[in-house]
């Protein structure tokens, strides 16, 4: 297999971050806007820049608020932007197949899956379906904590701290889950930095795993 020529991590961080300033301005990228002409330049290979494991949630299309393209990005999206087998799998296939070297998890301000966790964690609900509660119980330990300190008196300020540590844990589980990628962020430049996008306001903050040199 040919390991095609991908961006470094720190490029990679760059392009998505003019990318969402671009969004927040309202101006496209030509190479976003031209992106359906060029879908049969991709048939026979992509070396998506970046890996973007994001939130389900229909206000947070990631692209879009990155201001890419076809063949761009390499994106996982599931309710609350949690780290499971088939997630790190993911990650390890792009990383592997397409040499991209850099990882951003993305959570969102007013994360339902969140918010939905916060209130298990205050009301336990025994009617939910498994498969739901799957999700709650890998945000739980991140954020069940935060009860216990002031915060639980205020509902906002407890809700985006919790956005916070849960895409600093999937960020973490990321980091250490899994041979394959410890190994390459030890020797071969990979990067996974957690980042929050705002409903609010559109921005894309990246706070988590960031190296200095940028910040
Ligand atoms: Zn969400």
């Amino acid at each position: 297999m040919g390991q095609q020529r991908t961006p470094s991590a720190l490029d990679a961080l760059d392009r998505l971050k003019e990318g969402n300033h671009r969004f927040v301005s309202g101006v496209r990228s030509l190479d976003a806007l031209l992106a359906p002409m060029r879908r049969t330049e991709f048939v026979a290979g992509q070396k998506p820049f970046a890996v973007i494991l994001g939130c389900s949630d229909s206000r947070v299309p990631v692209e879009i608020v990155f201001d890419q393209g076809v063949g761009d990005l390499f994106v996982i999206r599931v309710a609350g932007n949690i780290v499971a087998p088939s997630q790190i799998g993911s990650v390890e296939f792009a990383a592997e197949q397409f040499g991209t070297r850099l990882v951003v998890v993305l959570g969102h301000t007013r994360c339902g899956a969140v918010e939905a966790t916060l209130e298990e964690l205050r009301r336990p609900a025994e009617n939910r379906s498994q498969n739901l509660r799957s999700i709650v119980d890998r945000i739980r330990p991140g954020v069940e904590s935060l009860l216990t300190t002031d915060l639980a008196r205020d509902a906002d300020a407890l809700g985006r701290q919790a956005v916070r540590a849960n895409v600093r844990v999937s960020a973490n589980h990321l980091r250490h889950g899994s041979e394959m990628l410890e190994e390459l962020i030890r020797k071969d430049g990979l990067l996974v930095v957690g980042a929050e996008y705002s409903l609010e306001t559109g921005i894309v903050d990246f706070f988590d795993g960031f190296p200095a040199r940028n910040k």
